[in-house]
């Protein structure tokens, strides 16, 4: 057996060359291709731009039978269709959109096809299970496979039918992929695919030439027209909505660069246009929303920023990881409001009962990488399970290492202002009353007359604002529609002495770190 795995590998090699013209295997693609090759089920779970279709695609020209390729994504399986193609692989999709399905069959049945793509709500019918058996099968391949899980941020019910239908071919191995999936999902997709847990592999995420910048949302505008400024280069600009991309593309435009909006809603050649400019060019900025990005091969982005808070730490790191994928120092700079909370927060009630307490789970860790003081870097990497030194060198919190005070008093001084004055003001008026300001609005309601009216010294007062934002962050305030802040269910703690604010000390240079534009 060893034997043979020496001349597969041998073989793998020269088919590396042959067909992706690639010199050598990068990271941990060689020692995923040789599972597979070995016929031993694997997951592999492997950041954005590491190279997870070599993995299948490569073992999927030297097997005999095809490789069933399962995927999400019409789109995205259309794009790895073409790129097959290019490098001469026999692939096909069988998707609803595909004409020539009757065509795509009788090439599978021949025994024609390295790669056969498939939607999983396809793959688990039971028609394409007759179809398989009919043919020969020498891999399964699910890609995005955290789709399986509920831990995971896409789940996707269908995936859970494709263990019957693997399960119908014991010997063909299965290998899965994601780029995103914390411990728990992880353990959870080895369960679910019946993958042993020896199978799994985790190629590492550190992504060193990337720097890290998380800061409050102050002047936006003015903040990302300094990461344009600073930063040269082709760069993205993630915005949460359409309307917001639209402003803002606007806005940023005329500063001697082309900017440009991507969402889903332009039409269809106008995205495809944007797109292609941007990959074309060499220092054009394109604002999006998060649409942008998938299966593009840009590898010489300089510089993501999110204008708001993403969707979890998978969707940073997924956003930050289309920066510098040549190598070369690249930028992620995340501008952040206690809104983006709110928003957040109440979007947790919409979901189903059964996936809340992962999706807040999934929110909290967010707070935490926004909130901290370490390195941002070691934070994100243990959350993907990594053990990273203390301190990386190349975030804003190592760069410039920010002070870090207690505010656990002021904490508890603003929790109180807002419970006295009846859970229905603004900050700007709770800070009225703390700092000792008597106008109209405050007199009238004789908020002068309260316990916490100024009680708030000058020399802290300028940390309430942040105060606020963290303790939104954790929800021990909340806002109202009207911005009227509220006390939220992490307040008890801090007002019973249970629990204390540390706060990172908001002033340092308002740098994004990048390259300065040379001359
Ligand atoms: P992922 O699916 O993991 O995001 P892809 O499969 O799209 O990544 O690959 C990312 C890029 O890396 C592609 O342009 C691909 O051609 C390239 N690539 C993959 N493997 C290698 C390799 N061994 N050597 C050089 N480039 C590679
Ligand atoms: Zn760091």
């Amino acid at each position: 057996a060893d034997f043979d795995m020496l001349a597969n590998m041998d073989e793998a090699r020269a088919a590396l060359a042959r067909v992706f013209g690639f010199p050598a295997f990068r990271g941990v693609q060689e020692q995923v291709v040789a599972r597979v090759l070995a016929g031993q089920s694997t997951l592999a779970v492997m950041p954005t731009g590491a190279g997870k279709s070599l993995t299948y695609q490569l073992p999927a020209t030297m097997l005999d039978g095809t490789c069933i390729v399962v995927s999400p994504l019409i789109a995205l399986m259309h794009d790895q269709l073409r790129g097959a193609t290019a490098n001469g692989i026999a692939a096909a999709t069988l998707t609803s959109v595909d004409a020539d399905r009757g065509q795509t069959i009788e090439r599978f049945l021949r025994g024609e096809l390295d790669l056969l793509y498939v939607a999983p709500e396809r793959a688990s019918q039971p028609h394409f299970r007759d179809l398989l058996s009919q043919g020969r099968v020498g891999l399964f391949a699910i890609d995005e496979a955290h789709c399986v899980s509920e831990w995971g941020h896409d789940f996707r019910p269908d995936y859970r039918l494709l263990r019957p239908l693997m399960d119908a071919f014991p010997d063909v191995p299965r290998l899965a992929l994601t780029a995103t999936a914390d411990r728990h999902t992880r353990a959870d997709i080895l369960a679910q695919l019946g993958i042993p847990d020896d199978g799994l592999i985790v190629a590492g995420f550190d992504r060193p030439n990337i720097r890290y910048a998380i800061r409050g949302r102050d002047n936006p505008l003015r903040q990302l027209k300094q990461v344009l400024a600073e930063n040269p280069g082709p760069g993205i600009v993630y915005a949460p909505t359409r309307a917001q991309v639209e402003r803002l593309a606007d806005q940023l435009a005329g500063e001697g660069r082309t900017v440009l909006p991507y969402h889903a809603g332009l039409a269809p050649e106008v995205r495809a246009g944007n797109q292609a400019a941007f990959v074309a060019s060499e220092d054009m900025v394109m604002v999006a929303t998060v649409a942008f990005g998938m299966g593009i091969d840009k590898p010489d982005v300089r510089f993501v920023a999110h204008a708001a808070l993403p969707k979890s730490i998978e969707g940073y790191y997924q956003e930050t990881g289309r920066a510098g994928r040549d190598g070369d120092p690249s930028v992620a700079i995340m501008l952040w409001g206690p809104d983006d909370f709110v928003r957040a927060r109440a979007r947790l009630g919409e979901v189903e009962e059964h996936r809340r307490a992962s999706e807040r789970a999934r929110l909290d860790a967010l707070a935490g990488l926004v909130e901290t003081a370490e390195c941002r870097r070691a934070v994100l990497l243990r959350h993907f399970g990594e053990n990273p030194p203390t301190q990386c060198g190349n975030c804003d919190n190592c760069l410039n290492a920010p002070g870090v005070t207690d505010a656990t008093e002021l904490a508890r001084k603003l929790l109180s202002a807002v419970y006295r004055t009846g859970q229905a003001f603004g900050f700007g008026h709770v800070e009225k009353v703390l700092t000792g300001v008597a106008d109209e609005r405050v007199m009238q309601r004789g908020h002068d007359q309260l316990t916490v009216f100024g009680i708030v010294p000058a020399e802290e007062a300028p940390l309430l604002k942040q105060v606020s934002r963290a303790l939104q962050a954790r929800g021990a305030l909340v806002a109202n529609e009207h911005g009227g802040l509220m006390l939220g269910g992490d307040a008890r703690a801090l007002l019973k002495g249970e629990a204390r604010l540390d706060l990172v000390i908001a002033e340092r240079a308002e740098r994004s770190g990048g390259r300065r534009r040379k001359g």
